[in-house]
């Protein structure tokens, strides 16, 4: 599922080809995949233009030039596509928006995720349980300190909670807490005060590295973007089960931790 550098990459290349640009044609294939009528989705999308786009932990919010929001969420499997021509049949997208610029987005694979036309107000209901996300500057060390100690769980879990913080999923809580050298099964009260520290310099670290390095989203945004996945080789421990870890050698361990999978070495991140 992509996580806060991924929906971040996405927000960066989508501000700056779809600000300003009208919506002149709506397709959508997969009725399930947005929240009203097609009629009613289709004619309150057409001659709207796109004011900003703007993120939230792992949703997209296209704000609308009528004060609406398009609020997508990916969920597991959802990805883009941008262009004169998308990279498959028309009919393999759930959902396709035409701009009077030539070009379309396209919204692909979204069988658990959405794409909703829904009010300003309704996006904030719809968001209000979102806990900050990692670069919010009121996050400081000593809030991040305070919030993680007052969790109790594992920090794996803790750290995954979208109500805890906003946009990290399965793979960058894997990443936080191998560069943190912490184990992902630890209880999240039970850290000292430096453990607290990595973890929290970790935490932003491992997220601008992954953002800056394009994510590790499979499919390209545009048939030029070269930079979309950059991070998928960079991964040091998630689905790198049997692999050696890049700093000593030893196998990294895949274990699960109430159904998810959690990806760690055994002796950087050693479990006492
Ligand atoms: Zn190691």
């Amino acid at each position: 599922m992509p996580e806060l550098p991924e929906m971040e990459h996405y927000r960066s290349q989508l501000s700056q080809l779809l600000c300003g640009q009208k919506i002149i044609g709506v397709t959508v294939n997969r009725e399930a995949t947005i929240n009203e009528p097609v009629d009613e989705f289709k004619s309150g999308l057409i001659d709207r233009s796109i004011l900003f786009v703007e993120r939230k932990g792992k949703h997209l919010l296209f704000h609308l030039d009528d004060g609406r929001r398009l609020h997508l969420h990916l969920m597991l499997g959802g990805w883009l596509a941008y262009g004169e021509q998308g990279p498959k049949k028309d009919s393999h997208f759930q959902v396709i928006l035409a701009f009077d610029n030539g070009s379309s987005l396209y919204f692909g694979g979204l069988r658990l995720g959405y794409l909703h036309r829904i009010t300003a107000k309704a996006a904030i209901e719809q968001l209000k349980e979102l806990g900050p996300d990692p670069f919010d500057p009121r996050l400081t060390l000593e809030a991040f300190k305070k919030r993680l100690t007052s969790k109790k769980g594992k920090l794996k879990t803790t750290l995954t909670d979208q109500r805890f913080l906003a946009g990290i999923g399965n793979c960058y809580s894997d990443e936080i807490c191998f560069d943190a050298k912490i184990h992902p099964a630890l209880s999240s009260n039970e850290l000292d005060d430096e453990q607290l520290e990595r973890l929290y310099g970790s935490m932003r670290k491992v997220l601008m590295e992954a953002k800056e390095a394009g994510g590790y989203m499979e499919h390209p945004l545009t048939p030029d973007d070269k930079l979309t996945g950059g991070y998928n080789e960079r991964c040091r421990v998630y689905d790198r089960k049997d692999e050696p870890c890049d700093d000593c050698g030893t196998e990294i361990k895949l274990e699960t931790l109430t159904g998810r999978k959690m990806f760690f070495c055994p002796h950087c991140q050693p479990q006492s």
